[in-house]
């Protein structure tokens, strides 16, 4: 027996549980039971006994007056004293006396016991021929039927002691069989009952026809019924798991095409369909914010205004679809000719911005008139037809002596080199610092309304 096996048979034998609690009261019962028994009985032995020590007593005086009527009639003291010897020899008699008529005692034997209850008193008539001629007394020992008594209670109790021990024993093996037993294997298939599972996997191993083998039965039964229900229930959970993590990907996807969609739709906010480049307003954006930080840390910042030369002719030469096509060409060329860090826009019409970063004014001007020569250079192809276009560029730079401090003023300066240019031959660039002194306060302030 293990360790476990031996602590778990110890507490049920110490615990107060059903074996001794049934063992308790059967035993109360028993011992009150045998206890009120035992004292009828020997209530009942106890009247036997003194019923027949009186029968005996009476009849012992009766005949011993029947033998004393003469003596006394006669007188004869030595007879009756004899007899009176003789009689308190036997072993119930303790004192016998004999009186005559006048109430004289003419002999008497023996003594009385100091406790009156232990002795039986008699007095009979010594009678001659139906005349009372005297009296006799007899007194009857009882302490020995007490004794007696006394001894048979002791053994009463020796024996109920043995038979109650002897019941206990009895019930508690019975009760640990019969009840206890089933009752533990039951509680331990509740306890080791349950799987990961959640299924009831726990058997009560009892087959007996009485209620704990129904018992066992109704689980066993009540077991499978559960497990089919919690299968049951656990293919709906799997199958209403997989629903939801179905609509979940769903809502995933959804969600995901929705931030794409307002990705898009943002994009078409802040961009010019056209050609894919930032449209003026986000253009507006973002020179305020790096037009204050460079006036703020002195930083190089250049602007580059564009404006194809004669445009309106090639819509009407060519189509509205071949100015479409050459805004996108010039749009292209734009892109593969400033950096990734510079800004690009469609600000209107057939007008381009660039806001260079970090870029001075004398490189502002390479770069412008990169642009120039790589838009003159560029093939524009329309119904096979080769054309030539051409764009002008007007620049401002700050950190700039002239009085730049807004986004307005840093547009009006560029405005004014292109309109410079515009007027200077087109397909050139101008530098407003080169016609800063040119165009005179008036000039500027007019190109401040442009
Ligand atoms: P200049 O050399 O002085 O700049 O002359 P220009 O003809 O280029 O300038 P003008 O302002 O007279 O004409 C601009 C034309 O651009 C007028 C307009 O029809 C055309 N235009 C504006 N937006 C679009 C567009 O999105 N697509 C096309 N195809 N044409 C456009
Ligand atoms: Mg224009
Ligand atoms: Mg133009």
């Amino acid at each position: 027996m293990t360790e476990a096996k031996k602590q778990r048979a110890l507490e049920s034998i110490f615990q107060f549980g059903i074996r001794q609690k049934v063992v308790l009261v059967l035993l109360a019962v028993l011992i009150i039971s045998l206890a009120i028994n035992g004292w009828f009985a020997l209530q009942r032995q106890t009247r036997n006994a003194l019923e027949e020590t009186n029968k005996r007593g009476a009849a012992i005086a009766r005949m011993v007056s029947t033998s004393l009527a003469y003596s006394v009639l006669g007188y004869d003291y030595h007879a009756i004293q004899i007899l009176l010897d003789e009689l308190v020899t036997t072993e119930f008699i303790v004192y016998a006396r004999v009186e005559n008529t006048k109430g004289t005692v003419m002999s008497e034997a023996g003594k009385l016991p100091e406790d009156a209850a232990t002795a039986l008193e008699f007095k009979e008539n010594i009678s001659f021929e139906g005349v009372q001629v005297g009296q006799l007394d007899v007194a009857l020992s009882v302490a020995n039927v007490l004794q007696d008594i006394k001894k048979e209670r002791q053994h009463q109790t020796v024996r109920e002691g043995f038979i109650i021990l002897l019941v206990a024993f009895g019930e508690f093996i019975a009760l640990s069989f019969i009840i206890v037993r089933p009752v533990t294997i039951i509680s331990r298939s509740f306890r080791e009952s349950i799987n990961e599972q959640g299924e009831i996997v726990g058997h009560i191993p009892i087959q007996s026809n009485d209620e704990f083998g129904v018992l066992a039965d109704q689980f066993n039964h009540l077991r499978d019924d559960l497990n089919e229900a919690n299968r049951r229930l656990q293919s709906k959970i799997n199958l209403a798991d997989k629903k939801l993590l179905e609509a979940n990907q769903k809502l995933i996807r959804q969600s995901l095409e929705l931030k794409m969609k307002n990705q898009e739709l943002q994009k078409l906010s802040l961009t010019d369909p056209l050609t894919g480049l930032y449209n003026r307003r986000q253009f507006e954006n973002i020179i305020d914010a790096e037009l204050s930080l460079a006036l703020r840390h002195s930083e190089d910042l250049s602007l580059l205004v564009v404006d194809i030369d004669h445009f309106k002719a090639i819509n009407d030469t060519h189509g509205h679809s071949a100015g479409d096509y050459v805004l996108k060409e010039i749009a292209l060329i734009l892109r593969k000719v400033v950096r990734r860090s510079d800004v690009l826009c469609r600000i209107g019409g057939e007008e381009f911005v660039v806001l260079g970063k970090h870029l001075k004014q004398i490189d502002a001007v390479v770069v412008a008139e990169k642009l120039r020569a790589a838009i003159e250079r560029h093939r524009f192809t329309i119904e096979n037809e080769a054309l030539q276009v051409t764009a002008s560029f007007g620049v401002a730079s700050v950190p700039s002596p002239f009085e730049i401090r807004t986004t307005a003023e840093f547009f009006n300066c560029a405005d004014a080199a292109l309109y410079y240019s515009k007027t200077h031959g087109r397909n050139c660039v101008t530098h407003f610092s080169q016609i800063a002194d040119k165009v005179g306060s008036e000039e500027n302030s007019k190109a401040g309304t442009v």
